[in-house]
C-alpha cells in the first residue's frame, strides 16, 4: 500500500469514483463518506456514495444521505458503478469482508482502491494507497487531514463540516474518549467558525429514536443484563423476541452496550444480538483491556481496543455462555 500522500496528484485529473465503508455504516462510516463525496464533488469528479447495506434512521438527514445506494437495495446498478469506476474510496474499515456481499465486487473490480481507516490490523495488500492510523480518533477526522494535507483547506465548506463533525462526535463518545485530542478541538474549532449548528448534529442523532426503543432499553437492563462483579464485567444477550416485541430498527441497539461500563468498576461491557444472519456481538473496556485482540481470538471480529465487535453463529445462549465460560479466563487481567 503506498502514503496517501502519493495518491494527491490524482486529484487534479477527472475520475470516476466509489465511496464505500462498512456494513450498517454507523456515524463515522456515513460521516466520512459523505464528507469526502462533497469534497471529491467539488474538485469536479462522478461520484457515488455505496453503503453495503441500509442504514440508521438517525442518519438519514445527513447532507447528500440522498444520493447514498443501498447496495442490498440495489445489486445490478451498484456493480455496474463498482466496475466503471476508477477509484473506489474504502472508509472506516481495513478488511473487505467487513462490506459484506459487496466484498467479491470490490476485490474483482479492476478499480484502484485507497484505504483511509483507524481500526487494528489492516489487510494493507487489498489497497492500492492508503493510511492506517489507530491514533485517529475517527475515519472522519483522518478526511479532514487528506482535504487539509492535499491543499484544499478551503474547499471545506458547511456541509462537509456536519458530515465530518458527525463521525467526530460518534467515534469519540461525544468528546470524551482518550481519542479526543487537541487536533480533535482545533477541527470543531474550524467546523464552529464556517457556522457548524453541532446542537442541531446531537439532536438528529441522539434524539430521534421512538418511544418503544426506550421500551426495550428499560427491559433490557432489568431482563436481559448480567453483572460479573469478581470479573469487572457485564453482559446483554438480546434475544430475537425481544427485537420483534419492541419492533426495533436498524441502529436501535446502537449505544447500548456502553451503558454497561457506566457501573462503578466495571472493565469490560459485552452485548449480544440476535440477528437475522448471525449473533453480532459489540465489546467495549476501559484502560488497558485489548477488546479487539479479545473479539480476534474469541469471537472472528476485531476493531480497536476499547471498542470491537464479532460474531457468533451458535445460538445467543450457546455464544452467551461461551463468553461467561471464556471471562473466567480473563479475570486476573481485568481486577488487577
Ligand atoms: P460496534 O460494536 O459499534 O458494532 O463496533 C465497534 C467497533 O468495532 C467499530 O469500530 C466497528 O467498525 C468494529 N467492528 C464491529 N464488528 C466488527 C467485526 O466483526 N470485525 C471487525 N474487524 N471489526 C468490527
Ligand atoms: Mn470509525
Amino acid at each position: 500500500m503506498l502514503p496517501i500522500e502519493q495518491f494527491y496528484p490524482n486529484l487534479s485529473n477527472p475520475f470516476k469514483a466509489v465511496i464505500t465503508c462498512h456494513q450498517k455504516p454507523d456515524g463515522d462510516a456515513m460521516g466520512s463518506t459523505l464528507g469526502l463525496y462533497h469534497f471529491l464533488k467539488s474538485l469536479g469528479h462522478e461520484v457515488v456514495v455505496i453503503s453495503p447495506t441500509n442504514w440508521a434512521q438517525f442518519l438519514d438527514w445527513m447532507p447528500g444521505v440522498e444520493n447514498v445506494i443501498d447496495f442490498e437495495a440495489n445489486k445490478t446498478s451498484s456493480i455496474q458503478i463498482v466496475n466503471d469506476a476508477d477509484y473506489i474510496f474504502c472508509l472506516d474499515f481495513n478488511i473487505l469482508h467487513r462490506t459484506k456481499h459487496l466484498a467479491p465486487i470490490i476485490a474483482a473490480s479492476k478499480a484502484v482502491k485507497i484505504l483511509v481507516d483507524h481500526h487494528q490490523q489492516p489487510d494493507t495488500p487489498s489497497f492500492e494507497y492508503g493510511i492506517s492510523d489507530v491514533q485517529m480518533s475517527s475515519t472522519c477526522e483522518m478526511i479532514y487531514d487528506f482535504i487539509v494535507q492535499s491543499g484544499h483547506i478551503n474547499l471545506i465548506n458547511i456541509d462537509i463540516a456536519t458530515c465530518l463533525y458527525t463521525g467526530l462526535m460518534t467515534d469519540t463518545g461525544s468528546f470524551r474518549f482518550p481519542s479526543t485530542t487537541a487536533s480533535v478541538h482545533k477541527i470543531v474549532a474550524h467546523f464552529k467558525e464556517l457556522g457548524l449548528k453541532h446542537a442541531k448534529i446531537h439532536e438528529h442523532i441522539y434524539d430521534q429514536g421512538s418511544e418503544a426503543r426506550l421500551k426495550f432499553m428499560g427491559n433490557a437492563f432489568l431482563n436481559r443484563m448480567q453483572v460479573f462483579p469478581e470479573c469487572n464485567a457485564a453482559m446483554m444477550a438480546i434475544p430475537k423476541t425481544d427485537i420483534y416485541k419492541f419492533d426495533l430498527k436498524t441502529g436501535d441497539t446502537e449505544g447500548l452496550v456502553n451503558y454497561l461500563l457506566s457501573i462503578q468498576g466495571i472493565k469490560l461491557a459485552a452485548i449480544v444480538i440476535d440477528r437475522e444472519e448471525e449473533r453480532k456481538w459489540s465489546f467495549r473496556s476501559k484502560g488497558n483491556f485489548d477488546v479487539n485482540i479479545f473479539a480476534r481470538n474469541h469471537f472472528e471480529g476485531g476493531g480497536h481496543a476499547n471498542a470491537a465487535g464479532g460474531r457468533s453463529s451458535k445460538s445467543v445462549d450457546e455464544t452467551a455462555q461461551d463468553f461467561k465460560n471464556i471471562l473466567i479466563e480473563y479475570k486476573t487481567q481485568l481486577t488487577q
